[in-house]
């Protein structure tokens, strides 16, 4: 097992030590999480000193000031020496556990294995076949994208440690991490048996949260798992897809230095007593587009397979189908569910942003594919029967007026000669601005999610 801070991947230092990543500082009574790296890093010789005096005599008094984010047990700063380090400030200073009888459940644990979600498969591979293949297909992997040459690094079981977006310390480690020459960091995790929801869940939350594209991927020598229920929990709501991969794949990439992978696209039959599995190879690029990570920095229209499903489904106009999807999205960045989103014309927000964004219709209205301007017109315009059905719709101009803001290519929609497009959002902007209240709870209320739909809205 290796262990490498994957955020400090430039930093030499950290890749030496086996460091606490994160400590709670619970300084003045509060207790907040913090990186090893904010609070040492910085600190000249004196500041060092200084806090390594005052720590200890706060762990003397029973009142230790740094607790290990990970499993909430005491730490103390260790510093190597100046003559080893090469420095004589913080840089040279780290996190670790006080002694202690009991090993916990840490991934920085000094004793015993650290019980990961990994772990706990590989307990449940133990003795079986599955371990084997595991560890083939994870080698292999792993072998194929250091072939590649626009991979630096690829590496099996590194521990990635964060911040979550609930403020605590996580970790994870995936079966593989690539990291490409631009700095986009893919992982990887190689699912040969039947996975827990829990797992799926908190894999998916935790990758998010780190800003690193991930993907599952599948042994595509058995296509016949992907009938079982963990199976279908994991691939449905990513469009019906997901990655696999096989020996056979790794040789021929390995050939030429191209990484790459099966697409499975897993279709219920008409008769709903079958599941189809059809497949095709895609590359290294449209898999980081697939995990919502293409060249070129945030998409506008965030691209990863969960997204893609509710872009579907809003385009094909199943309001069932949408609503569970679109549940499943807000409920993973923690938005209302789509019976509030309707009432706010939610969804209807959505297909007007990504019709602008992308050029083409998003919505499953009858207009033509290419009638960006009559679609975001129809959005804007004043209802004109009486009933005000339009007024939730145009409180949305702030979310138009934000990518407007800051993507020409909408702009020229909006400016579009003979549309009156231009005219319509400056309407309806001063119009929220003279009650703003309902623009404002919209705002505060959906931005994570259109944030989670359109990466640029969040500059
Ligand atoms: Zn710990």
């Amino acid at each position: 097992m290796h262990s490498l801070q994957i955020t400090d991947f430039h930093s030499p230092d950290i890749l030496t030590a086996n460091l606490i990543t994160h400590v709670i500082d619970q300084r003045d009574g509060a207790r907040s999480v913090v990186t090893a790296r904010d609070m040492l890093a910085g600190l000249d010789a004196e500041g060092l000193a200084l806090l390594r005096r005052s720590d200890h005599l706060h762990r003397q008094d029973g009142n230790p000031r740094f607790l290990c984010a990970f499993c909430g047990c005491p730490v103390h700063i260790r510093v190597r020496s100046v003559a080893a380090s090469g420095h004589v400030d913080g840089r040279r200073a780290g996190f670790v556990h006080d002694p202690r009888p009991v090993p916990r459940d840490c991934p920085f644990a000094s004793t015993g294995k650290a019980s990961s979600p990994d772990a706990i498969d590989a307990i449940r591979f133990n003795g079986r076949q599955e371990g084997a293949r595991h560890r083939l297909l994870k080698t292999r992997l792993c072998e194929m994208l250091l072939a590649d040459k626009r991979i630096k690094f690829a590496e099996c079981e590194v521990l990635v440690t964060g911040i979550g977006a609930d403020g605590r310390a996580t970790w994870r480690r995936p079966d593989v991490l690539a990291v490409t020459t631009d700095g986009r960091r893919l992982a990887f995790d190689l699912q040969i048996a039947a996975p827990l929801l829990t797992t799926i869940d908190g894999r998916e939350r935790f990758y998010a949260s780190q800003g690193i594209a991930w993907h599952w991927i599948v042994d595509a020598n058995q296509p016949r798992l992907l009938t079982l229920q963990g199976f279908q929990d994991l691939i449905l709501p990513q469009a019906s897809r997901v990655l696999g991969f096989n020996e056979a794949i790794a040789a021929k990439s390995e050939q030429d230095g191209q990484s790459r992978f099966h697409l499975l696209h897993v279709q219920e039959d008409n008769d709903h007593r079958h599941f189809r599995v059809t497949t095709r190879l895609i590359g290294l690029e449209m898999a980081l587009g697939l995990a919502g990570f293409p060249a070129g920095g945030p998409p506008l229209v965030a691209t990863d397979l969960r997204a893609l499903a509710l872009r579907q489904t809003l385009r094909s106009g199943n309001d069932i189908r949408a609503a569970r999807i679109f549940d499943l999205l807000a409920a993973s960045c923690g938005t209302p569910d789509w019976t509030a989103a309707r009432r706010d014309h939610v969804p209807e927000a959505i297909t007007t942003l990504a019709t602008l964004l992308t050029g083409r219709k998003a919505d499953a209205s009858r207009f033509p594919d290419e009638a960006v301007s009559a679609i975001v017109n129809n959005f804007l315009r004043p209802d004109l029967s009486g009933q005000n059905s339009n007024l939730a719709n145009r409180s949305w101009a702030f979310a138009i007026a934000q990518i407007d803001d800051s993507d020409p290519q909408v702009r020229q929609w909006v400016d579009r000669p003979k549309t009156k497009t231009r005219a319509l959002l400056d309407a309806a902007l001063a119009e929220s601005a003279a009650d703003p209240a309902q623009s404002q709870r919209l705002r505060s209320t959906w931005s994570p999610l259109l944030q989670r739909l359109f990466p640029r809205l969040k500059s």
